[in-house]
């Protein structure tokens, strides 16, 4: 049974009811049995159980070794092309299709790399996966979104603990992006991200690393320790019209500060977030990685009110991650 869209009239927010999802394996096992590793037997994205995913949609190969693959995801959240219509079934109900899209991006053949650990090549090579697969989701009539992301971690989400990421397609806009999209509009003073650029470069404060094509800062807002927002120096829209060279900057970028909250935190789930503008909107926006570590739960309040309580300052966790980079180099 295909999943559902249902519609909360309390938020306006779509939920989906995945009725297959339940069905799919973890890797994880509990914390407390710290057996964590014993999962890369039978891992079904490590080289040799190719049989055990859906034919690969791309490969990315080098001497007959395959470094990067997209696969279906076989239990996917969204599938289908209906277009997106809103069916009432009483003055409370609204349902519609939840047609789309739902990949998995095998990040690398190594089960225990961390993206901060790959190499600058194969980091390049995820960013380039990652593009090359929402330009062809944009050839999909019914699409109008795509959302990359990477769990990393149980805590962050991931039921499989070989590094990978996710590929998501919706046939509408999502609620944060609406949301982003309203924020841009909000902000008078030109593009909100650039100004946002402008601002953290001239004081620094928040600035962890920077590079020709790309500044990450904690950002100014952080609503939780260590947060980092990644942004593209040249002002686009869409990720997948973006230049090989802020590509591979943000690749880079993403695997020196994991690293550098690596050797500040130990091994930490955390989530990479790729926000880039809805397909055929042409309004304001700046395409924009979110990095969220995994540190802190929402607990009543946060749920309740929307307000995140951040234990760590913003300027504290850049001036902390910049004095690691230094170690680093
Ligand atoms: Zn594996
Ligand atoms: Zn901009
Ligand atoms: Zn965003």
């Amino acid at each position: 049974m295909n999943s559902e869209l249902r519609l909360d009239p309390l938020t306006g927010r779509w939920v989906v009811i995945a009725y297959e999802r339940s069905a799919r394996p973890s890797s994880f096992l509990d914390r407390d049995k710290n057996i964590q590793k014993d999962s890369i037997n039978g891992c079904p994205f490590c080289p040799g159980h190719e049989e055990d995913t859906p034919p690969a949609l791309v490969t990315y190969s080098e001497q007959g070794h395959w470094l990067l693959r997209v696969v279906p995801n076989k239990y996917p959240a969204f599938t289908g092309n209906e277009p997106m219509v809103a069916i009432t079934k009483g003055p409370v109900f609204t349902t519609a299709p939840a047609s789309g899209i739902h990949e998995v991006i095998i990040l690398s053949p190594d089960h225990n790399l961390d993206w901060s650990e790959l190499s600058d090549e194969q980091v390049k090579l995820i960013m380039r996966g990652m593009r090359d697969r929402i330009a062809a989701h944009r050839d999909s009539q019914v699409i109008r979104y795509s959302q990359a992301l990477v769990n990393s971690g149980r805590e962050a989400g991931a039921s499989l603990e070989h590094p990978h990421g996710q590929l998501l397609a919706t046939s509408f806009v999502p609620r944060e992006i609406t949301d982003e999209l309203a924020g841009f509009s909000r902000f008078l003073g030109g593009c909100l991200l650039c100004a946002t650029l402008e601002a953290e470069e001239a004081i620094a404060d928040r600035t962890v690393m920077t590079d020709a094509d790309t500044v990450t800062v904690s950002p100014f807002w952080a609503s939780q320790p260590y947060e980092m927002l990644i942004i593209p120096k040249n002002h686009g829209e869409h990720l997948h019209r973006a230049s090989f060279s802020e590509l591979d900057s943000i690749a880079v970028s993403i695997k020196r500060v994991l690293g550098a909250l690596r050797s500040q935190l130990g091994d930490i789930a955390y989530n990479l977030v790729f926000h880039s503008s809805p397909y055929r909107d042409h309004g304001r926006f700046h395409w924009h990685v979110h990095i969220l570590p995994k540190l802190t739960t929402r607990a009543g309040f946060e749920l309740g009110t929307g307000v995140m309580i951040n234990i760590i300052s913003p300027e504290k966790a850049a001036a902390e991650l910049r004095r690691s980079l230094e170690h680093q180099a």
